[in-house]
């Protein structure tokens, strides 16, 4: 299959050059040519599918064409091994758990389905892939354990010193192997910076093969698309119609449910909620696209003033504002309105949320009242809650008990290399530790 960039400039690129290159050359994103679909078996069956199965049929829709049979299936297999658990809270609300993944956030999906794809795209070829990833703490974390242990693949981490929490700070600094954490003296925009500067360099890319892994690939949207498609089967069950809600930032994951709607599966309605950074919801009620600098809440995966994902949602609607409107609303939330609706889960239902999920069920909570609906609606739950203690425990008054996954980070001993924020110093570490 061909993909295409969303600003229809560059000529359409194969699988290959998509997920290594990450971004077409015009600016644009990439997008499948034409989003595949689902067969009306396959949709019927889905309610009796495994989310492993699922994937694999999701997948082969996707990537048959490209990947050999067996190679597509081992890949999926080893890569979409994650629990996902649909847990019913009351007849209108059900939660989606996507974080039972090794760093427990559902980025998990894209990290670990794209290092395994990058890493059959590149065998047989005779150089090394360098990754380099500029994280605030959570892409980070997931793309280091997603890519452990991939051949082929180094990845170097740039992570601004002081500005991560001492767990995510372990789970950037403790995987070994191929994953090498750079500590930057600096904020997160100067790492963003030194890679853009990489990238840039044309004498550097000569003697290293680089590419990145952020969250605008188009390889990590696929693998997302395939818990929607799991949601939609067990909702069946229940009822013919749902809605849901997506605590969104950058806009991916929503943008993976687009493309399972657009593969068939049935979903009424989307609902995107936002922290205080709204500018989707803004977008939706003007029509203007005004970007902005993100402000600090307390969800901080999703402070995002200009989701990048955007433009793939302008693409799969024409760029028509009534299209997108008829099927995705959008509000935003601050921090109090989140932390409110942290404790009043907790006393309801004594089931303890974190707080990109909570801004996902005060969205839903929104659609059902303003349209007094009576649908079913699912909240994809991003993030298991002992991500975010000092968040969560004040207000519900209770300890979070720290999973084994996030335990083993705690244990294990910090190893980061210390960078400046001269492009020269890590341009020089990139050479010096070119194997
Ligand atoms: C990244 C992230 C989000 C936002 O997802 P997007 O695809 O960027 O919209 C929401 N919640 C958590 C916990 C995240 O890590």
């Amino acid at each position: 299959m061909k993909y295409l960039s969303t600003k229809n400039i560059s000529t359409p690129a194969s699988l290959k050059d998509a997920v290594l290159s990450g971004m077409p050359g015009d600016g644009g994103l990439f997008l499948p040519a034409s989003i595949p679909t689902l067969s009306p078996q396959q949709l019927e069956a889905l309610s009796t599918l495994s989310f492993q199965e699922i994937a694999q049929i999701m997948a082969s829709k996707f990537l048959s064409e490209d990947i050999p049979p067996g190679e597509l299936r081992d890949m999926v297999t080893n890569s979409m091994n994650l629990d996902v658990k649909l847990i019913q809270l009351s007849e209108r609300l059900s939660i989606l758990e996507t974080f039972h993944g090794p760093t427990m956030a559902f980025k998990d999906f894209g990290a670990r389905f794209m290092a395994r794809l990058m890493s059959y795209l590149i065998k047989g070829d005779d150089r090394e892939l360098t990754i380099l990833v500029a994280t605030s703490g959570d892409t980070g974390s997931a793309v280091a354990s997603g890519f452990l242990g991939i051949p082929g693949i180094r990845v170097i981490i740039l992570y601004p010193s002081g500005k991560v929490s001492p767990s995510q700070e372990k789970q950037l600094t403790t995987q070994g192997q191929n994953i090498q954490a750079l500590e930057v003296d600096g904020n997160f925009d100067d790492c963003q910076r030194l890679v853009k500067c990489a990238f840039a360099d044309s004498e550097l890319r000569s003697r290293l093969r680089l590419s990145s892994a952020n969250s605008i690939n188009i390889a990590r949207l696929i693998p997302q698309s395939f818990y929607y498609a799991f949601t939609a089967g067990k909702m069946r069950q229940k009822s013919d119609e749902f809605v849901i809600s997506v605590p969104s930032g950058n806009f991916g994951n929503l943008t993976a449910g687009l493309m399972a709607k657009r593969m068939g599966v049935p979903i009424q309605h989307f609902i995107a909620s936002t922290n205080s950074n709204d500018v989707f919801p803004e977008f939706l009620k003007s029509g203007d696209f005004k970007p902005r600098p993100s402000d600090q809440t307390i969800s901080n995966a999703m402070d995002v003033g200009d989701p990048s994902n955007l433009s793939r949602i302008r693409y799969l609607f024409e760029d028509d504002i009534a299209s997108i409107r008829s099927e995705i609303s959008s509000w935003s939330f601050d921090d109090m309105k989140t932390r409110e609706m942290i404790s009043q889960i907790f006393k309801r239902y004594d089931y303890v949320i974190d707080p990109h999920t909570a801004v996902g069920i005060l969205g839903l909570d929104k659609y059902q009242d303003i349209h007094q609906s009576t649908l079913p609606g699912v909240v994809i739950s991003t993030a298991h809650p002992a991500k975010f203690p000092e968040s969560v425990e004040p207000v519900i008054g209770e300890v979070i008990p720290v999973p084994p996954q996030l335990a083993q980070y705690l244990e294990r001993e910090k190893q980061a290399t210390h960078m400046s924020t001269e492009y020269e110093d890590f341009r020089q570490y990139l050479m010096d530790t070119l194997i």
